[in-house]
């Protein structure tokens, strides 16, 4: 079923989360470790992010690179399709343009349409380790924007093969949303002229970057709404789980703490320390979001469920 249907038939706020595939080598026990705590708030869909793979380069001392192993991590497709198996969850993968020709997402979304998925979420990606800045494939799209149009294509029966005959596919489109606006855009405005576009390719729903401050969420709805993006808004939810989180995720993911959480955070002396402040502020976050009746509040696990799950046992 879609994202969408789903929205539109719950009768309040919906509870899901996102996962990542593991690092290669780890078996898929390990994935349904992450899930298995989180399926008594029952979730009606299941995101798996999609990585690229990542060269891992020594630099030497005349300032060359030598490549020295490939790190991949398993398959988010069969991933989502081994969720649909065991749990009976739509499972939402993460498509990106960084690494894909456009044929290659062509097949890739074939695959994703053989397997019953109903549902991706169309990124750009973030550029890799080795690029000063993101740089598409040859081949490939260079913005979220592209993608769409492609998915939306194949949804109305258009493909880049004509050799063969494929039916039309009817995936549920999902994009990327920053209520601190994308680091790359020149300011927000910018930033939702480009959602708009988006949504004008069919994304027919946002989900955002994670945001420590919920009225920096209520604006941003606010703003799309005021630009005409009307699709569901869901807000990205992350608990802080470590010390190390605490510089780690404004600098990776561009986003600021609000003073009374950053007040808290200085007083922090240990993960557990940390990990506490993190859950009390999901719940104060996640109370907050249902109350105002948002759609959805979509968890972000990075591979650590217990800090959702504390949250969503007093919240869902
Ligand atoms: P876009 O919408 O293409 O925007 C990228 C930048 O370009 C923005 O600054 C925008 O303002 C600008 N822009 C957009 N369109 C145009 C245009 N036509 N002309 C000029 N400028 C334009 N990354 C992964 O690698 N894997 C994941 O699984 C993953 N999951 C994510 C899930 C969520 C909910 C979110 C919020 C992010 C996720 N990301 C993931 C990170 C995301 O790929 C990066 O933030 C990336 O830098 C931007 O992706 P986007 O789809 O928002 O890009």
């Amino acid at each position: 079923m879609k994202v969408t249907e789903h929205i539109a038939q719950a009768k309040e706020t919906l509870f899901s989360f996102e996962i990542l595939p593991p690092l290669k080598g780890k078996s898929i026990q390990s994935i349904y470790d992450g899930i298995d705590p989180l399926m008594e708030f029952k979730p009606k869909y299941v995101n798996v992010t999609y990585h690229r793979e990542e060269y891992i380069y020594k630099e030497h001392d005349n300032g060359l690179l030598e490549k020295i192993s490939v790190r991949k991590r398993p398959g988010t497709v069969g991933i989502c399709a081994a969720i649909m198996n065991k749990y009976h969850v739509d499972a939402v993968p993460h498509l990106i343009c960084g690494g894909f020709s456009k044929e290659e997402t062509e097949n890739a979304l074939i695959d994703l349409q053989f397997l019953g998925i109903d549902n991706v979420l169309a990124l750009r990606g973030d550029s890799i380790k080795t690029e000063a800045a993101f740089r598409p494939h040859k081949n490939g799209h260079a913005y979220a924007v592209e993608l769409i149009h492609q998915v939306r294509d194949m949804n109305n029966g258009v493909y880049l093969m004509d050799d063969i005959h494929l039916e039309s596919t009817d995936f549920c489109i999902g994009a990327a949303g920053y209520p601190e606006k994308h680091f790359e855009a020149m300011n927000l405005s910018t930033d939702l002229e480009y959602l708009k576009q988006k949504v004008d390719a069919g994304a027919e729903y946002i989900v955002t970057q994670m945001f420590f401050d919920n009225s920096k969420y209520f604006r941003f709805v606010e703003a799309c709404r005021s630009v005409g993006i009307n699709v569901p808004i869901v807000p990205g939810i992350k608990p802080i789980k470590t010390l190390n989180h605490i510089s780690f995720l404004p600098k990776f993911f561009h986003i600021d703490y609000p003073e009374e959480l950053s007040r808290e955070l200085l007083k922090c002396k240990t993960n557990q320390d940390a990990e506490k402040l993190g859950i009390e502020w999901g719940i104060h976050q996640s109370k907050e979001l249902k109350e105002k009746g948002v759609p959805c509040i979509h968890y972000y696990t990075m591979s650590n469920s217990s800090s959702v799950k504390a949250i969503a046992k007093e919240i869902f």
